[in-house]
């Protein structure tokens, strides 16, 4: 079945290009907060820097050293919220070993009008009420969303699959769809029978991290696939769906790279103007 690419590039580039406006005339600021030295967190931290560059935003980067301390950065994370000067800001997970467990509180101390990351309760709660009141949604599941809107791929009625549940993907990602009328079904490592359920999707969306699980036989014939995962397998970047033998029944797929990645920064950079308008019509 010839398949349409759902190329993340077009996508992000139109966004962008339509937050140049509002980013000229309100002028925010993203600040993104790291905390060590973690390869991938490097490689991410630098394309958001370099499309908030791409669109003239103003942007810091606040590197700190492995060895941060909770304290340290809660007092980081302080000084960020009460800087008017500062729109919004993320803290790059994942956090060093010795701060992983405080992750819950790092993202709670975060002012939920600058938590443009869209990982704290209150933005994420919003998000249960309403489409109206998506105001700040994880850029990820936000991307995707927008990825299907560029392409014209309905959503309402349609049966959606999810694989993976975390806070910042699987489930973020099953409140918009059903906000947009899906049937939403989620899974996670403990499902059974995973491939008679992926198989009843009409749209697949695949937020694990493990590298061609979702084979040909998982998807069924006409189906959109959109592979969020990213994996690293010999050097190179994978996803989790089996692209070659998935593309030859799917009736649209991401690529990995260059799918659903560009969208995630797009959507982060989108949350600093709404952010930036919603804090000014607040005052
Ligand atoms: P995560 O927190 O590790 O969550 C992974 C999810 O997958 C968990 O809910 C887990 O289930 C589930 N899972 C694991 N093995 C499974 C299996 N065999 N069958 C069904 N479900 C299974 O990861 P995440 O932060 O959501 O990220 C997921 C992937 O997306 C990663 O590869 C990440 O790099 C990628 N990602 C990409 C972007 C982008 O911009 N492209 C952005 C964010 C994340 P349990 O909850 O039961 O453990």
């Amino acid at each position: 079945m010839p398949h349409l690419l759902l190329s993340g590039r077009p996508v992000a580039d139109a966004l962008l290009e339509s937050l140049k406006a509002d980013i000229k005339k309100l002028d925010p600021k993203l600040v993104v907060v790291q905390v060590g030295d973690d390869p991938a967190s490097a490689s991410y931290i630098k394309q958001k820097l370099k499309s908030c560059e791409s669109v003239g935003l103003r942007h810091e980067h606040k590197h700190l050293n492995e060895k941060t301390t909770l304290d340290e950065l809660m007092s980081m994370i302080g000084e960020l919220n009460a800087d008017e000067d500062v729109t919004g800001f993320i803290v790059q997970l994942p956090l060093p070993k010795a701060l992983q467990s405080h992750v819950p509180e790092v993202i709670r101390a975060i002012d939920p009008k600058k938590d443009i990351d869209g990982f704290g309760a209150y933005n994420i709660g919003k998000m249960f009420l309403s489409v109206e009141f998506e105001h700040l949604p994880p850029a990820t599941p936000s991307g995707v969303i927008e990825m299907l809107k560029f392409y014209k791929i309905p959503i309402e009625g349609k049966h959606a699959v999810i694989v993976g549940r975390s806070n910042i993907v699987g489930k973020p990602l099953a409140i918009m769809l059903l906000n947009r009328g899906a049937t939403v079904t989620v899974c996670n490592s403990k499902t059974k029978n995973l491939a008679e359920i992926t198989r009843q999707a009409d749209i697949l969306c695949s937020a694990v991290g493990s590298p061609k699980m979702i084979t040909k036989d998982m998807v069924k014939a006409g189906a959109v696939v959109i592979d969020i995962g990213v994996s690293r397998v010999d050097g190179k970047l994978c996803g989790d769906v089996d692209f070659d033998a998935v593309s030859e029944v799917a009736s649209a797929i991401t690529p990995v790279p260059g799918g659903v990645g560009p969208m995630t920064v797009a959507s982060l950079i989108r949350n600093c103007v709404t952010a930036k308008k919603r804090q000014m019509s607040a005052e």
